[in-house]
């Protein structure tokens, strides 16, 4: 038996941030940059307007105000998108647009608001200061300035600065494609109903909306047969395309335990009992020339999913690019008791629930590795470590989220 960790770091020595793209922007969103970006351009481009009304000097309008308006003469209009090179006299406006460039010497914009609106003179009602409603070149973005260091997720607000500065493709570390296979002669598609003895392939699909739920690209192959040659021809062929592939089913004691007995002995897979309930028996290695990641998970429902939250996706943040910290643990006080293996890590499902400035925990449900029911309702993982045989109501435990946290009620 070797610890959670063992496990763990075995895996994420392993796998490495996988080689760089050129992508177009869009296309790159959700990955993570592979390179820092330096702006050639400053933001804003020039200097311009930000509020519709009159570019003016503000030394003509010291005296204006409610009681007491000055007019002055409306020399141009400026609408966004002009590109005319203007020039503002002392004791003239111009009319401008939020987003049209500045005339040469006007020094403030006064709003739309504080004027009568006119067209060929304008009357203001107050004064206005040096700079005021004005946006200087480059105050933003400056020519020369490192705007997104490597390693930086692309995410909408890091997409528009991207496009702002006039960036079309950008390197990134591209988002794995993990291929998930499930084994069983029990298994069916999904979308019928299971007969005696069958199984729907619900491990197929959770993989596939996990994979997908951390951004990266999923392929799902169906239900393949206990039957040696059958799944390793599978595996053969989908290395092809596959960055790292997920099984589940056919790695415990039993008799038909196809993956085992096909993987064991190849490249460097290795299979171990892991001091874990649930998802004690794992596998992992590399296959095939490219060296791909390849992870056996146990085919009981819970297992595969508790598997996938604690060895498959730090892998597949790894191979992305990205950081671990997206996973941060709560502690939580606990409101049930129930009891824990010794020896073993439990990951219980439970449901997390915000309590005032803390955290709640309650056990959710029957705790079986079979127990879709429960698992659905659970909002997170409760650690309980190896030397803890029970928990009892008050006790402080961690919890990793799986999703959303709820007001208690
Ligand atoms: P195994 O790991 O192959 O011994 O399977 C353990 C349990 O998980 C059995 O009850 C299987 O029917 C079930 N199981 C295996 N694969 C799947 C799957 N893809 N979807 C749902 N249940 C599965
Ligand atoms: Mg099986």
């Amino acid at each position: 038996m070797i610890t959670v960790q063992e496990h763990l770091s075995r895996i994420v020595e392993t796998v490495q941030r996988l080689p760089p793209i050129d992508l177009d922007l869009l296309d790159a969103q959700g990955c993570v940059l592979a390179q820092d970006v330096t702006s050639e351009v400053a933001l804003p481009g020039f200097r311009n307007s930000a509020m519709d009304g009159y570019a003016v000097h503000a030394s003509d309008l010291l005296t204006a105000s409610l009681t007491a308006p000055l007019t002055l003469p409306v020399v141009h209009d400026i609408p966004a998108g002009s590109t005319q090179a203007l020039s503002l006299a002392r004791g003239q406006s111009m009319r401008i647009m939020t987003g049209a460039p500045m005339p040469e010497g006007a020094d403030a914009i006064v709003p739309v608001e504080s004027t009568d609106g006119g067209l060929s003179t304008v009357t203001v009602s107050a004064s206005v200061s040096v700079g005021q409603h004005v946006r200087e070149a480059g105050e933003d973005v400056a020519p020369g300035d490192l705007i997104m260091g490597n390693g930086t997720r692309l995410e909408p607000r890091q997409i528009a600065l991207l496009a702002a500065v006039g960036t079309g493709e950008v390197r990134v570390t591209p988002k794995p494609r993990v291929v998930v296979i499930s084994t069983g002669d029990e298994l069916i598609e999904p979308g019928t109903r299971p007969g005696f003895g069958q199984v729907v392939d619900s491990n197929g699909l959770m993989l596939v909306a996990a994979v997908r739920a951390l951004d990266c690209v999923p392929f799902r192959v169906g239900c393949v047969r206990d039957e040696a040659q059958t799944f390793r021809a599978t595996i053969q062929e989908q290395l092809l395309r596959a960055d790292a592939v997920i099984t589940t089913g056919g790695v415990s004691m039993g008799a038909y335990d196809t993956v085992k007995e096909v993987l064991s002995r190849v490249g460097t897979m290795r299979f171990d009992k892991v001091a874990m309930q649930p998802g004690m028996p794992q596998g992992f290695g590399v296959l095939g020339e490219d060296e791909i990641p390849v992870f056996t998970l146990p085919g009981n429902p819970v297992s595969a999913m508790v598997s996938f939250e604690v060895f498959v996706a730090p892998a597949l943040r790894l191979m992305a690019g990205r950081s671990q910290d997206e996973t941060a643990m709560v502690t939580a006080v606990a409101v049930d008791d129930w009891t824990a293996p010794a020896g073993k890590v439990q990951f219980a499902r439970v449901v997390l629930s915000q309590a005032g400035s803390g955290h709640t925990v309650a056990i959710a449900g029957l705790q079986g590795s079979h127990a879709l029911g429960s698992l659905a309702g659970a909002n997170a993982l409760a650690v309980i470590p190896a030397d803890v045989t029970s928990v009892r109501a008050g006790d402080q435990v961690r919890c990793r989220p799986l999703g959303p946290i709820l007001e208690a009620s």
